[in-house]
């Protein structure tokens, strides 16, 4: 038997299969989807069996060194979704398949078997293996077809398991365990005047199940002595077993009950599970105002595809993975949910994936790489927030998980659900043109009114001599809520912003010697660094340009901001949330529930706090500068402007109390800002669908982005040169190929960029004219020097 192998060397030329020989022993034993260990070269290298055929057409055929898994770690969907993954992003199959599992599997480790149960839950076979240990390595095993055998059909039952991660720290947890080491009749043995030790081991006994040592001594109030004697005299044993690690620190989560649907959620909710009884496939587009009860839709639906015995895929944006949303899918559907968000240690979401694929789990909620959740049964997938960029992974396999959501969903012929208050173009599109069934939900749950939304002119403000960051009105309302005990919300976007330092005289700004970008500082170190590469300078003290002392920084931080904040209302306790004050652990929730607590009148923000924040005391959100953004050249900037302003107006007067949202903006008349106001989505649609018209933007075409750098300028040219030449005779005529010209960011760690760009609506041979540059420029590519990196689907400009 032969094994296609798909192996662990990024490369184009060892793109595709190579064919290994099974193993006797493992014969009808591997499965598709084992990852293996082959000789490959001098080298001994990890792979991933995507086949097994009877027959090789090569002669010579060596064989695999080692198998890595009795259950295959990639299910056989998995396995050609990654192949038509890497064909849609033209990537490596393998970066594909290494995208699906943990990355505390890809590290190279030792084997051992894990026993996770009584011995004698085991086949007779293995039985004697564990008589004297619970764990045993791999090596100590006769690899011979029955063991083989017996392994795999314990480990499917659950009762043992493949471990390869203990000689890696921190991936997994043991606790001590004690258990009834199996004699008889050893009550009797224990002399009456030790009634402790009866008590215990009676205890013990009872409770029939290993129980934890720790746990065990605070039920019973007994000493670890007591337990130390029964274990030296032989009548329990004790034991290391291994614990999930609780990503969510143990917190309990209150149970809740579906609620009575209101007319407008029946309605949305009716066509999903109409899919769900008829088992089809349809992608609804939920198109629900901020409070409109998406979640409860959501949550009923998965109900609906948990009571037919199929599982639930649920993806939300990394920021809004906030203990609050987990608590809505744990509270209702309890320990049958796994949560997957970066946040997690490798060891952690080594622990979640395990749940699924044992089918521990029925639910997944999770960032964007959830949509490999590896069940098998799959009922219904739900994109929350769809409009999200975070969606979209930015470094190879560049995919989108829409598409991979929407793949599963035909596969599985379940309904996938796309949420939003303010859709993506390119998806609303899709629903007005009926690719997708949209279903609208126009009203907040309970009548409550959406936020009054007041857009204050800045440049009329610096007309009345107002200098500061902050407007009159903004600054009144923010008194107006302390004097009330209610809380505020203020934004400030991130992106557009940044605390460079300029020269006041002769106009130098400090950039980064390796990027050209300008450096960023940083107070608490009074330091200057470079976001791209890392690069740290000391804050200089005189210009190096012209050698002036008014060197100073500029620009508008939340630290700034935050600092105006105590000067003009020096009474108000502020919550500031950014990317310094959250890089530890867990800081990102310790902040959001002191202030949820009321600890604080304000939380200053980025980004991180434009989502899911659900207080009942938010009355105020004011947006410091709405139009920060807009500038930006990139042809989503409106888009992103508009999604972003009623993302952040969403987080006020969600309970009874009424919201009110300030906008603050220099360009107060534009499209994106005006339409917040009357919260217009569809005239917003209208609006930016015929500027994506005229400029010829997706969704009119689709469009393909070619980066290439290379560390030499007069490099970097020629080739992008050569490329478009290339493309523009290749390509149709209709097909529009622009550039080359510098990225936007033309130098990052001392490497030129270029980039050029395809628009195009109709183009079969296009992957394989992408393809060939790639092979064209192999040799470069190989060397280390050129880079051309091709994105189908870019997102970020
Ligand atoms: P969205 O996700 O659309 O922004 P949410 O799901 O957060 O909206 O719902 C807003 C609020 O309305 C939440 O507090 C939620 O508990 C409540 N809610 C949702 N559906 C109902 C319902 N059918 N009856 C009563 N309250 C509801
Ligand atoms: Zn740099
Ligand atoms: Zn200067």
């Amino acid at each position: 038997m032969i094994a296609k192998v798909i192996v662990d060397v990024p490369s184009s030329q060892t793109d595709r299969s190579f064919d290994y020989a099974i193993p006797e022993q493992w014969v009808d034993i591997i499965q598709e989807g084992t990852r293996v260990i082959v000789p490959f070269g001098p080298r001994k290298i990890q792979g991933f069996i995507v086949e097994i055929t009877e027959e090789s057409e090569f002669k010579q055929v060596k064989p695999i060194l080692e198998v890595l898994d009795v259950i295959p770690v990639l299910t056989a969907e998995l396995i050609r979704l990654g192949d038509w993954l890497s064909k849609q992003t033209l990537s490596f199959k393998l970066s594909a398949y290494q995208l699906m599992i943990p990355a505390a599997l890809r590290a190279k480790v030792t084997k051992e078997i894990h026993l996770l149960t009584d011995s004698v839950h085991l086949p007779k076979i293995i039985q004697p293996l564990f008589k004297m240990e619970n764990r045993i390595t791999w090596g100590a095993l006769n690899e011979n077809k029955l063991v083989l055998k017996a392994i795999q059909e314990a480990a499917r039952e659950g009762f043992l398991e493949i471990a390869y991660l203990v000689e890696e720290k921190g991936k997994k947890k043991t606790e001590r365990f004690v258990r009834v080491s199996g004699n008889r009749h050893q009550l009797d043995d224990i002399p009456a005047r030790a009634g402790k030790q009866k008590e215990l081991l009676t205890y013990i006994e009872e409770t029939k199940q290993p129980l934890k040592v720790t746990s065990l001594l605070e039920e019973t109030q007994m000493t670890r002595a007591t337990l130390t004697t029964l274990i030296k005299k032989g009548y329990v044993e004790e034991f290391e077993k291994e614990v999930y690690r609780d990503p969510l620190g143990g917190v309990e989560y209150e149970k809740t009950e579906p609620l009575q649907l209101t007319e407008k959620q029946s309605e949305a909710i009716a066509p999903i599970l109409d899919s769900l009884n008829q088992n089809m496939h349809d992608t609804f587009l939920l198109h629900g105002v901020t409070g409109s009860g998406k979640t409860e839709v959501y949550l009923q639906a998965i109900a609906k595809a948990l009571s037919q015995g199929r599982e639930a895929i649920v993806l939300v944006p990394e920021i809004s993975l906030t203990p609050q949303m987990v608590q809505r899918f744990k509270g209702r559907f309890g320990s049958q949910v796994a949560v997957f968000h970066s946040g997690l240690s490798m060891g952690e979401k080594y622990d979640e994936w395990r749940k699924i694929r044992r089918n521990e789990v029925r639910v997944v909620v999770g960032a964007r790489s959830a949509i490999f959740a590896p069940f098998t049964n799959v009922g219904i997938i739900i994109i929350d927030e769809e409009h999200e960029t975070s969606y979209k992974q930015e470094e190879n396999p560049r995919y989108h998980a829409r598409d991979v959501a929407i793949w599963r969903g035909k596969e599985h012929q379940c309904p996938v659900i796309l949420g939003s208050a303010t859709p993506s173009l390119e998806s609303y599109a899709r629903a007005i043109k009926g690719v997708y069934h949209l279903l609208p939900l126009t009203e907040r749950v309970n009548n409550r009114a959406m936020p009054t939304v007041n857009v204050v002119d800045m440049r009329e403000e610096l007309r009345q001599g107002n200098r500061s960051m902050f407007s009159n009105v903004l600054l009144e309302q923010l008194k107006d809520r302390l004097t009330k005990g209610e809380q505020a919300v203020l934004f400030l976007n991130r992106r557009g912003y940044s605390t460079f330092v300029m020269c006041r005289d002769c106009g130098y700004v400090a950039t980064c010697d390796h990027c050209d970008i300008s450096l960023t500082y940083h107070r608490t170190q009074h330091a200057l660094k470079c976001h791209y590469c890392g690069h740290e300078e000391k804050m200089p003290e005189t210009c190096s340009s012209c050698g002036s002392d008014h060197i100073r920084f500029f620009g508008s931080g939340t630290q700034k901001v935050e600092e105006e904040l105590t000067k003009v209302l020096p009474e108000a306790r502020v919550i500031r949330m950014d990317i310094d004050t959250t890089r530890r652990k867990g800081s990102h929730e310790k902040l959001l529930s002191a202030f949820g607590r009321g600890e604080a009148d304000i939380l200053l923000g980025t980004q991180m706090i434009a989502k899911g924040l659900d207080f009942p005391k938010i009355t105020l959100v004011g947006v410091l500068a709405a139009d920060s953004m807009l500038h930006i050249p990139d042809f989503r900037s409106a888009e992103r402007t508009f999604q972003l302003m009623e993302q952040v107006s969403g987080r006020a007067g969600r309970h009874d109390l009424a919201g009110e949202v300030i906008i603050q903006s220099y360009t107060p008349d534009h499209y994106s800002i005006e339409l917040v106001k009357a919260h217009d989505y569809e005239r917003f649609f209208q609006m930016e669908m015929s500027q994506r018209k005229v400029g010829v933007y997706p969704p009119y075409v689709y469009m393909v982005l070619l980066n290439i750098s290379h560390p030499e300028l007069t490099q970097v040219i020629h080739v992008s040169e050569k490329i478009v030449t290339f493309l523009k005779r290749e390509l149709s005529e209709q097909t529009v190929v622009l550039g080359p010209v510098a990225s936007p960011l033309a130098r990052i760690k001392d490497r030129y960029r270029y980039q050029c760009m395809i628009k195009y609506r109709n183009e079969s041979g296009l992957r394989k004219t992408l393809l060939e540059i790639q092979q064209h420029y192999i040799r470069e590519i190989n060397q280390g020097q050129l880079q051309i990196s091709i994105d189908m689907q870019p997102y970020m400009f």
